[in-house]
């Protein structure tokens, strides 16, 4: 361990205690910009909560005089431990900062309910994130935190960001921090966000001094740090950061291998902390696994044609190219198909089900909101006029679903069923029908008569042809 007892005072990253709070207080008074301090509740971020904590209990009151947001970010597909942790710690560090009359707020930001993970897999059909084509990062971790930065900075006219980076997490991160820093200043330009910048206290500390200084000081908020380091070694793992000031292409990518990132994540081949979770006795967190365990399987590139339509969501098709240059010509796939978006809804169900019979807790796997905006997009896509998601529910839980059930679509069931019978008899794709009706439907309202004719001509000139009628085609 680096860390050495000089005079009674620690030294972290070559600073002893007192030089580190003095830097946080110069820091802070060296403009009237709002302080965020990006907080996942993990060892990194606790540790600069804490210091700037610290720094600033040791100030007259009278002279903290902007904000300081304590932000945290939830995907809402956390691991269900943690987020009880990170919520206990907002409510803690809240209650702690207003009887003690510092300046401090914190919050948590998540994402937008059509950019939550489960719309779009279960919603939209989008497959299971891989590194090609990983689409949650942005929608999830950070589009929410950049749009409270954004919103902040320009409601102040700049803001600081302040981070627990360190430049020893890997050779990126100290070229990311050494890059962007502003000459003699302790601050860096953010790499994305105009009107932001970043401070990182924590730079130069090594992992063992960040342990050191949170198991030998207390958290001045009422924070357990023991138990920060119990469910580090638990779940032997790392964290996923808050990742606000990273660019594309860099560190920002590799979200999916911190260990405690998102319990679905299956950009990561081997997930490590649920199963440690599990491992250590949490063994109610194993619907968790199996579902993540269900969702990799659909990668497999030998089974993708099952769980995965032929068509784009555009309703449109493409050939694989390094499949065409050996002259094979083999479909790309797009969305799940609607099958398996039903089931794995009903299979999520059930793990939330269990985890709430096992755990005790009543946790929610995917919300209420999220139920009605998957339903809205079924209807709408999909002409699920027969309220899949009510159906699913009700088998589940043996209870009615508490969301409105017919506030879009005239169409039922019923009307349905006829579509599939008349579309079967003039053979012709009963989704086609269902698709140009909704379309009418939502669009007869429209001032410009062209516009609707010209949606409706989209519809027409999508792929209609079944994959079995293409297939047939190309090979002739
Ligand atoms: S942890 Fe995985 S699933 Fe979650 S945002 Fe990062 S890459 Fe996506």
């Amino acid at each position: 361990m680096k860390t050495r007892l000089v005079d009674k005072t620690f030294v972290f990253g070559g600073k002893n205690l007192d030089d580190i709070y003095k830097e946080i207080q110069e820091v802070y008074f060296s403009n009237n910009y709002p302080w965020i301090i990006g907080y996942s509740g993990g060892k990194d971020s606790t540790a600069t909560l804490q210091l700037v904590w610290e720094a600033l209990e040791r100030v007259p009151r009278i002279k903290l005089n902007k904000p300081i947001y304590v932000l945290s970010s939830d995907t809402l597909v956390e691991i269900p431990k943690v987020v009880n942790y990170v919520d206990k710690s907002i409510e803690l560090i809240n209650k702690a900062a207003k009887e003690k009359g510092v300046p401090i707020q914190a919050i948590k930001v998540v994402p937008e309910i059509s950019d939550t993970f489960w719309v779009n897999l279960i919603g939209r059909g989008y497959p299971a994130p891989t590194n090609e084509f990983r689409w949650c990062t942005d929608r999830l971790k950070i589009d929410p935190t950049n749009k409270f930065v954004i919103e902040t900075a320009n409601k102040y006219g700049e803001v600081i960001v302040v981070l627990g980076v360190r430049k020893a997490e890997s050779i990126n991160r100290e070229r990311t921090i050494n890059e962007h820093k502003i000459e003699d200043s302790r601050l860096s330009r953010h790499t994305t966000l105009p009107g932001a910048f970043i401070y990182a206290p924590i730079e130069d500390w090594s992992v063992d001094e960040v342990w050191d200084y949170l198991i030998n000081f207390e958290s001045p908020w009422g924070g357990n740090n023991r138990e920060l380091f119990e469910m580090y070694k638990q779940a032997n793992a790392g964290e996923c950061p808050v990742i606000v000031e990273l660019k594309e292409g860099s560190e920002s990518q590799s979200c999916g291998n911190s260990r405690f990132g998102c319990w679905i994540c299956t950009v990561v081949k081997n997930e490590k902390s649920l199963s440690a979770l599990i491992e250590s006795g949490e063994t109610w967190l194993k619907p968790l696994q199996e579902f993540r365990k269900l969702l990799v399987e659909t990668q497999d590139p030998e089974k993708k044609h099952i769980y995965r339509d032929y068509k784009r969501r555009d309703g449109n098709i493409y050939f694989l190219k390094h499949k065409e240059k050996k002259g094979i010509k083999e479909l790309g796939r797009g969305p799940y198909k609607f099958k398996y978006r039903k089931i794995f809804l009903e299979k999520l169900l059930l793990a939330e089900k269990r985890i709430r019979e096992e755990s005790g807790y009543d946790i929610n796997l995917i919300s209420q909101d999220e139920l009605i905006e998957i339903q809205r997009i079924w209807k709408l896509e999909e002409g699920d006029w027969e309220n899949s998601v009510h159906k699913i529910y009700e088998k589940v839980y043996r209870k009615s679903l508490d969301i409105p059930k017919e506030d879009i679509g005239i169409f039922s069931a019923e009307d349905r069923a006829l579509i599939e019978e008349i579309a079967k008899e003039e053979d012709i794709d009963p989704k086609l029908v269902v698709k140009l009706l909704n379309t009418y439907q939502y669009s007869r309202n429209l001032s410009r008569k062209s516009s609707l004719l010209k949606k409706l001509e989209r519809i027409l000139n999508e792929e209609w042809r079944t994959e079995e009628e293409i297939l047939n085609e190309v090979s002739r």
